[in-house]
């Protein structure tokens, strides 16, 4: 039996599988400054973590460590060299929540189509004394059937993108400098499988054909993968999501061909100044906004949790 430390929670379905696996598990949270000394206190063989605890040479120092489990994609939090200098095992789950980023990928296309945002914005103090004349503001919606989804970056959510924008009745374009050509695979309820091919395009071309382009590109590392010329390469009119990291869009750009009219509208999970992101995108009339909750559904949880546990629990032996 080993003694596990879920210093941001787990599911209750995860906690489960490892409780049952005969260990120990803890759920609630040490502050950081004392992470260290708890680990090394309490023998602590597992420790499970989100982006709030930050997993860093201090805390794998505590000699007591076999492994290191985050739950969702990202590791920015975890100190990887000295993990794997260590012999410490760090386990993630990376394709648990794709599905829950595509759907807000869609809920933020299909709204901005129909001016949900700023129709929302707008009824609270307007729609008593000016129903018809929002009526007729919001009255010429777009539909998705038909149109054109451009994908940049083609792995595990881009794909999911792909699979829910072909279920829409959308053709998908995508660009992806890594893949050439993949399979789209999807249930069509009551029919069984049915599986869509898509080969890869230049990016300008994904630019210049998409209605609506989606990012799922990895962090910026390099800059902006969509700059002011990258959006004056798009079609007047297009709609631009992303759901992957801030910074992967030019923020100053995108105010700028919103405003100039170039770009209809733009749909945000994700920013540069996270937990902080710039007012102007906050109160922008044609920008849909979340903070951040792509991969955070009820389902993914569970499905994160579940994975979690049995990665860890075989690493524990
Ligand atoms: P993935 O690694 O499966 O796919 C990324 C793809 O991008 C790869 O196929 C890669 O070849 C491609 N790529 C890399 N550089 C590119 C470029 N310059 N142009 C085009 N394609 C490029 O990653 P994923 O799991 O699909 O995640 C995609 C993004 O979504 C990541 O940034 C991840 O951090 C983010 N994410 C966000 C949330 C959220 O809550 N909003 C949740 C999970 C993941």
């Amino acid at each position: 039996m080993a003694f596990i430390l879920a210093n941001d929670g787990i599911d209750a379905a995860g906690k489960a599988i490892l409780e049952a696996a005969g260990h120990n598990v803890q759920t609630d949270r040490v502050p950081q400054e004392a992470l260290a000394d708890f680990l090394k206190e309490n023998n602590v063989a597992a420790l499970l973590v989100r982006s709030a605890t930050q997993v860093t040479a201090i805390e794998l120092a505590s000699g007591t460590l076999k492994v290191v489990g985050r739950t969702g994609v990202g590791m920015d939090n975890i100190d990887l060299q000295t993990a794997e200098r260590l012999g410490i095992t760090v386990a993630n789950t990376p394709a648990a929540s794709s599905r829950s980023v595509a759907e807000l990928v869609m809920a933020h296309a299909m709204g901005l189509m129909r001016f949900l945002p700023e129709s929302n914005r707008e009824m609270p103090t307007h729609g008593t004394t000016e129903f018809a004349k929002l009526k007729k503001k919001f009255g010429n919606g777009r539909e998705v059937e038909g149109r054109t989804m451009g994908i940049i970056g083609l792995g595990r959510i881009g794909r999911m993108t792909a699979q829910l924008a072909l279920g829409m009745g959308m053709k998908v374009v995508a660009h992806d400098p890594f893949v050439q050509n993949c399979e789209i695979g999807f249930n069509v309820y009551g029919f069984g499988e049915v599986t869509v091919p898509i080969s890869t395009r230049p990016f300008d071309e994904v630019l210049a054909q998409c209605d609506i382009l989606s990012l799922h590109v990895p962090g910026a590392k390099h800059g902006a993968v969509i700059g002011k010329d990258e959006l004056w390469k798009m079609q007047r009119g297009a709609i631009i999501i992303n759901a992957s990291r801030g910074g992967v869009i030019d923020e100053q750009a995108l105010l700028e061909a919103l405003d100039s009219g170039h770009i209809a509208a733009a749909g945000l999970d994700v920013f540069v100044n996270e937990p902080a992101p710039d007012p102007r995108l906050l109160n922008h009339p044609r920008i849909s906004v979340t903070p951040h909750i792509g991969a955070a559904t009820e389902e993914a949880q569970e499905r994160i949790g579940i994975e979690l546990a049995h990665k860890v629990a075989a690493c524990l032996g």
